[in-house]
C-alpha cells in the first residue's frame, strides 16, 4: 500500500536547494514521489484507492503536519555493548576500557544463565534491543554497530534485536590477537571462521550486512589485519571497519613499538582504500594525512565521545583541505552519552568554525546522512525517488524554531534543533516511531526492556564490588613489556 505525509516542509539533501514548503511524500518501502502538495494533487491522492494517507482528514482536507521531513540518520560508527554504562566519565579511553566497558561484557558473559533466568530473556539481547531504542529515539534507522571484545561472541543476538525493532544494521565483527586480555585472543582461523559463520547465516538478511571489524589497531597483527581484509575483498559489500589513532597515550606507544603510525601500519600490508573506513583518527601526523588523501580511506569522527573521553579533537581543517572523505558519528552510547547524532553533528560544526571558518549547513547535514550512507554502502541519506523511504519527522512547533523558511531551514536545523523533536521515525516506509511512540513495526516492549536494562545495570554494579580487575583489555597493554 503506498502512504502519503503532508509536511510543513521537506529537505531531501539532495541539493542545498531542495527545501519545499506545505510538501508531501510518497512512499511504499521506497520513495515514490515528493514536492509541493497542491490542492489539485491532494485531490487526486485523496481519490486515488491505492494511496493511504497517514495525516488526519477532516471535511475532505489533508491536515498538514506541522513538520519537517527530512532523511533519516546513517550512524558509521557505534558499539552495542556501551549502552547501559555511562559510569566513570573522569576517564580517559583506555582506563575507560579497563574499568567499565569490558568488565560489562564480561559479566553478562559469566552470569549469562543466571541474567537469563531472571530476565526470562536473553541479557545480550535485552542490550540490543536498548540500543535500537537509543537509535530510533534520534532518528537513525541505519547504523554501524562496532561488535567489539566479548560482544564479538553475540552477533547473532545483535541480528535478531535488529529486525525485532526494524532497523538497518552493518555489522562488524571483531577480532584481536596482540595486546589484549588473553582470554579473548583469537587465532586468525578462529577469527575468519567467527566472519564465515555470521556471514552464512545472515549473507540473506537485507537489514543486517555483516563484514570484518578487528578491534583496534593495536590489538590486530599484521597476519590477522590481511586475512580480514583478503575476506573482505572476497564478500560483498567489501568493507571493512577498524578504530585507528584514537587516544594519544595508546597512539605514541604504538608508533614507538612499531616504528609506524596506526595509518602507517595499515597501509604498508596494503588495507587502505575506499573500502577500509577508520573510527575516529583523531591523532593524525601530515603522513597520515597524506596517506588517507592517496587511498581516499574515509574516517568516522566520534566528536562527543571523543571529548568526553579526552582523546582529542579531529583536525578537521586537514581532513577537509586534502578532501577525506569522512561523516560523523555518535560511537556507543556509554562513550557519547546517549545517541544524538544531530548533538554530535552540531559539535564538529562548531568545532570547524574554530579551525576554518563557517561551515555550510547544508554540507555539515550530509555528514550524518549521505556520507555515511555512501561509505556503508547503503541507497538511504537523501529523500529521493527509488531511495529506501527512510525519513524523519521533526515536530516544530517550538518557539525557537519559529521563523522558519525554504531558505533557513539547513541552518535552524543545523544551529537550532535539539535533536529530540523527532516525532515519527520510518525505516522501509514503517513506523519505528508514530506520534511520538515506539512502533508500530518495533516488535518489542521498549517499557520492559527499559526495566530489564535496570535489572541487569543493578547486578552489574553489584558484581562490580568484588570483580577482578582486568588491566589487559584497555591501557593494560601498554604496561605490559
Ligand atoms: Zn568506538
Amino acid at each position: 500500500m503506498k502512504q502519503l505525509i503532508s509536511v510543513k516542509f521537506l529537505a531531501t539533501m539532495q541539493n542545498e536547494q531542495d527545501v519545499v514548503k506545505d510538501a508531501y511524500v510518497l512512499f511504499d518501502d521506497k520513495i515514490i514521489e515528493y514536492g509541493k502538495l497542491t490542492e489539485e494533487k491532494a485531490q487526486q491522492f485523496q481519490n486515488d484507492k491505492s494511496v493511504s494517507i497517514v495525516n488526519k482528514v477532516i471535511d475532505g482536507k489533508i491536515i498538514q503536519a506541522n513538520s519537517v521531513a527530512f532523511p533519516a540518520f546513517v550512524k558509521g560508527h557505534g558499539h552495542d555493548e556501551t549502552c547501559l554504562i555511562g559510569l566513570r566519565k573522569e576517564d580517559i579511553l583506555t582506563e575507560w576500557l579497563d574499568n567499565v566497558v569490558n568488565p560489562f561484557s564480561k559479566f553478562i558473559k559469566e552470569n549469562h544463565e543466571q541474567l537469563k533466568k531472571k530476565l526470562h530473556d536473553d541479557p545480550f539481547k535485552v542490550v540490543f534491543r536498548k540500543c535500537r531504542l537509543d537509535d530510533i529515539q534520534f532518528g537513525i534507522t541505519t547504523y554501524l554497530a562496532h561488535q567489539c571484545n566479548y560482544n564479538k561472541y553475540y552477533i547473532d543476538e545483535l541480528v535478531e534485536a535488529n529486525d525485532e525493532a526494524g532497523t538497518r544494521a552493518v555489522i562488524a565483527v571483531g577480532s584481536q590477537d596482540r595486546n589484549f586480555h588473553k582470554e579473548i585472543l583469537d587465532t586468525v582461523d578462529q577469527a575468519i571462521l567467527r566472519l564465515d559463520t555470521a556471514y552464512g547465516k545472515h549473507k540473506d538478511n537485507k537489514m543486517a550486512t555483516i563484514i570484518p571489524g578487528p578491534d583496534q589497531d593495536f590489538s590486530n597483527s599484521p597476519e590477522m589485519l590481511k586475512a580480514q581484509k583478503q575476506w573482505s575483498r572476497e564478500h560483498e559489500p567489501h568493507l571493512l571497519h577498524i578504530h585507528s589513532s584514537e587516544e594519544k597515550i595508546a597512539t605514541d606507544l604504538f608508533t614507538q613499538r612499531y616504528g609506524m603510525t596506526p595509518i602507517e601500519y595499515f597501509h604498508s600490508i596494503g588495507m587502505l582504500d575506499g573500502n577500509t573506513f577508520v573510527a575516529h583518527q583523531v591523532q593524525s601526523t601530515a603522513n597520515d594525512i597524506k596517506i588517507l588523501r592517496e587511498t581516499q580511506t574515509p574516517i568516522i569522527n566520534n566528536p562527543l565521545a571523543n571529548t568526553i573521553l579526552q582523546s582529542g579533537v579531529l583536525n578537521y581543517k586537514e581532513v577537509i583541505e586534502n578532501k577525506i572523505p569522512y561523516a560523523v558519528s555518535t560511537d556507543g552510547s556509554g562513550s557519547a552519552d546517549n545517541q544524538n547524532i544531530l548533538a554530535a553533528c552540531q559539535l564538529a560544526f562548531n568545532f570547524i568554525r574554530q579551525q576554518k571558518g563557517c561551515p555550510n549547513a547544508f554540507k555539515m547535514l550530509q555528514r550524518v546522512t549521505t556520507s555515511p550512507a555512501a561509505i556503508l554502502k547503503q541507497n538511504v541519506g537523501t529523500i529521493q525517488v527509488g531511495r529506501q523511504a527512510d525519513f524523519i519527522l521533526f515536530d516544530c512547533s517550538k518557539p525557537y524554531q519559529a521563523c522558519l523558511t525554504e531558505e533557513n531551514l539547513l541552518q535552524m536545523l543545523l544551529q537550532k534543533f535539539v535533536g529530540n523533536e523527532i516525532t515519527d521515525l520510518l525505516c522501509n516506509g514503517q513506523f519505528l516511531l508514530k506520534d511520538g511512540k515506539y512502533g508500530p513495526r518495533v516488535q518489542f516492549d521498549a517499557d520492559k526492556v527499559i526495566n530489564q536494562v535496570q535489572i541487569i545495570t543493578d547486578d552489574f554494579m553489584e558484581w562490580m564490588k568484588q570483580a577482578e580487575i582486568i588491566r589487559e583489555t584497555g591501557v593494560g597493554w601498554t604496561m605490559n613489556k
